[in-house]
């Protein structure tokens, strides 16, 4: 397989029922704004789906976090912990409510926040906690439920990258006071732009409701009790987003079918690479099959070897804080910046076949075992 070329994207969303046909319903109906059925369709099936009692659409998944933060009603000078490795939209989002993200480090297993970190960061400013469930893997919530608890924060799930994981059995989305996702072109499931805000309380369910529609009263037309956005969804991405929820268990189950043939095709490799790690509490989503290279690998160079073979790939994210908009003097978080230094995306979606998962695997041994001779020489040189 190593002499052939193929071209293998790292993210494409699938349309696997009845994306086609409710699109172009809309577009006969003429219900192509904020309004249509398949919007109350989109969030009943969803909230169903995360076993919540409400679902609220947004236009994206960003707006989705913002919108979970002001249900929180974090406001100027409040402090929110947020791990370091994560998308910036994250700690954008509590930016945009005038707060201050506190980062915190990462454990080396899964990557998500380690729990043992978030108690010295609280101080009395500290309003909540965002678990960012990264690449899919659930955050270990009992920990932080348990600090949470002592401290009187809030918890907010960033599920972004999650759908469909579960921690000891219960749905991301349903493990907190509120939670966002993402339906972003590469996310495991898209409506092109798009976001979903989860929550339990009907108080919560009602500001972001209407935070999401200018914040107007919704018995009072044009009568707007405060400062609210337009967040709103269209009918045609409900409408996407209808037939990607109607199929999520196709959708859930071939992200799982493609890591487990990277593991099968990447189990001896692991003197070279740490492969991703599901606890034995967790179901992982698999946003993305993120592996992490051993340290005397240089992980541009395997990248750009991948790239040459037509794979495409992507880094793990910067820590935030490391990023200009959030750099602060003298911060190290030495577990966030050792991952994001050495990790790799590779490509997962639910439109690789195995042998593509071959290819990339045997591509990726080779390059690697390339670079390990590279080093070795420098190294006794
Ligand atoms: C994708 C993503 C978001 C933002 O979603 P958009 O739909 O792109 O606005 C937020 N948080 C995380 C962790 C993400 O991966």
């Amino acid at each position: 397989m190593l002499n052939e070329r193929r071209e293998i994207q790292v993210a494409c969303p699938a349309f696997l029922g009845n994306e086609r046909k409710y699109v172009e319903e809309c577009l006969e109906t003429t219900w192509i704004s904020s309004i249509g059925r398949f919007i109350g369709a989109f969030e009943h099936e969803f909230a169903r789906l995360c076993r919540v009692r409400y679902a609220i659409a947004c236009n994206t998944g960003t707006s989705a976090v913002h919108l979970a933060l002001l249900g929180m009603k974090v406001g100027i000078g409040d402090q929110v912990i947020v791990p370091s490795l994560t998308f910036i939209a994250t700690a954008n989002a509590v930016r945009y409510c005038g707060a201050e993200p506190i980062f915190v480090d990462s454990e080396p297993r899964t990557m998500n926040l380690d729990p043992e970190l978030i108690e010295r960061a609280i101080t009395p400013q500290t309003r909540g906690i965002v678990a960012v469930h990264l690449y899919g893997h659930p955050v270990d919530m009992d920990p932080i439920r348990e600090i949470a608890a002592r401290h009187s924060l809030f918890i907010i799930e960033d599920a972004a990258e999650a759908h469909g994981a579960r921690y000891k059995g219960r749905f991301v989305g349903a493990l907190s006071e509120v939670a966002a996702f993402s339906f972003f072109g590469n996310k495991i499931l898209s409506t092109g732009e798009g976001g979903m805000v989860t929550t339990d309380d009907p108080d919560v369910a009602e500001r972001v409701r209407l935070l999401r529609g200018q914040g107007m009263d919704p018995s009072r037309r044009y009568w707007f009790p405060e400062v609210g956005y337009n967040y709103r969804m269209t009918n045609i991405e409900a409408a996407l987003g209808l037939a990607q929820v109607e199929k999520a268990d196709e959708h859930f189950g071939a992200r799982r079918r493609v890591s487990q043939w990277y593991y099968r095709h990447l189990g001896s490799c692991q003197e070279l690479m740490q492969l991703p790690i599901e606890e034995k509490w967790a179901h992982h989503a698999f946003w993305m099959y993120t592996i992490v290279l051993r340290p005397w690998l240089n992980r541009d160079s395997v990248m750009r070897g991948l790239a040459a073979k037509g794979i495409q790939t992507r880094p793990v994210f910067y820590p935030l804080h490391t990023l200009p908009p959030y750099r602060q003097a003298g911060q190290t978080l030495s577990c966030a910046e050792s991952i994001a230094a050495r990790g790799v995306s590779l490509p997962t979606h639910a439109l690789l076949s195995e042998d593509d998962v071959i290819y990339v695997s045997e591509n990726l041994a080779k390059i690697c075992e390339k670079s390990k001779r590279v080093a070795s020489q420098a190294a006794s040189r």
